[in-house]
């Protein structure tokens, strides 16, 4: 079977298959570490994403999964503690996936920094996602998959190359499949040699611009922008200054820093996760994409639900 795309989607889809006994052919448009999954920070947190209750399910299983990796350093998933934050309120409380853990508590007095009205004190999975998508491309390759550099065309060209197709292209889905539903909303991350901050900080607010940083070992990835419609993944040096300047108003180690670089990422954003079978040109298509700002989250579940998909149909 022939998976399209090599972000955190098609990489743990095609794991989950090879290692369901499938010949998987991964083909993608960039390297893993090229694409948007890349960029992520990337935190198993707060989602909005819809379907609500297949969402919550999803994350679920992607956090029993990170739960079981985070016990091997070199997966690059690791348990950390820290805040979610906001100046104004959560719209629920606790906000969406954090309801699914156990010991999430309110901030203490002098835990909040200042400007900040709530925040809450839970333990999570961070991903170190440069590190990640090497160990997910590895599993997938000793599993007997095979990875191939190189863009279809369309889905024809897909469905001319195998009976069955895995649809994970993220935002270039929009085009792949005309789908006008899916729209790029870029984000930017500022990476800097972590100063000694070893618990992560994220802002909840509905503008497009917060403020979080999150540390894998040496190296801190710092937030974040949230631009709709916007298709550059050129750096912007004053989002980046921007990102600084919040950042440091919360984090006095973080005013004067190693820069490392800017990245940009395109989150694949949808009203809804578009995870569902078609039939196209004799072949038969899974698509799994439009998971916005929340992919990786819920990456294990999502591949989990397109397996059985898949699985459940070859019988
Ligand atoms: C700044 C930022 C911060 C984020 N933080 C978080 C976070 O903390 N937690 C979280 O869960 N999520 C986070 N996200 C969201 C997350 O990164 C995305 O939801 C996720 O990466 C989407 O994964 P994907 O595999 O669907 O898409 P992508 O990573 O975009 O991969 C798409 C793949 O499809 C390939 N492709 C495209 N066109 C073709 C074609 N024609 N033929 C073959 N292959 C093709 C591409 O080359 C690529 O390999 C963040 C995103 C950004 C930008």
């Amino acid at each position: 079977m022939l998976v399209l795309g090599a972000g955190v989607q098609g990489l743990s889809t095609g794991v989950v298959l090879a290692e369901s006994g499938c010949r998987v052919r991964i083909r993608t448009a960039e390297h893993p570490q090229e694409t948007t999954s890349a960029v992520a920070g990337a935190i198993w947190g707060p989602t909005s994403l819809h379907p609500v209750e297949r969402a919550r399910r999803w994350a679920a299983r992607t956090h029993a999964v990170f739960l079981d990796l985070a016990a091997h350093p070199e997966t690059g998933v690791h348990s950390t503690l820290g805040t979610v934050a906001s100046r104004t309120g959560f719209p629920e409380s606790p906000p969406g996936s954090l309801g699914l853990l156990d010991g999430v508590r309110p901030c203490g007095a002098g835990e909040l920094p200042s400007g900040f009205a709530v925040g809450l004190r839970a333990t999570v999975p961070l991903v170190d996602m440069p590190r990640y998508l090497e160990y997910l491309t590895n599993r997938f390759l000793e599993a007997g998959g095979e990875l191939v550099l190189g863009p279809v065309s369309g889905l024809a060209e897909a469905a001319e190359e195998s009976p069955l197709v895995v649809n994970c292209t993220g935002v270039a889905a929009r085009e792949l499949v005309g789908d006008p539903g899916v729209r790029p909303v870029s984000g930017h991350h500022v990476v800097v040699d972590n100063p000694g901050i070893e618990e992560y900080f994220v802002e909840l607010g509905d503008t497009g611009e917060w403020a979080s940083y999150m540390p894998h070992g040496q190296r801190l990835v710092l937030g974040g922008t949230a631009v709709e419609h916007d298709w550059s993944r050129t750096p912007d040096s004053r989002a980046a200054e921007g990102i600084l300047r919040r950042c440091g108003a919360i984090q006095p180690l973080l005013h004067d820093v190693r820069i490392r670089g800017t990245i940009v990422g395109l989150r694949p954003t949808s009203d809804a996760v578009r995870l569902h079978t078609e039939h196209f040109a004799g072949a038969r298509v899974v698509h799994n994409y439009g998971h916005g700002g929340s992919g990786v989250m819920v990456s294990w579940g999502c591949a989990q639900e397109v397996a059985e998909l898949v699985l459940a149909e070859a019988r």
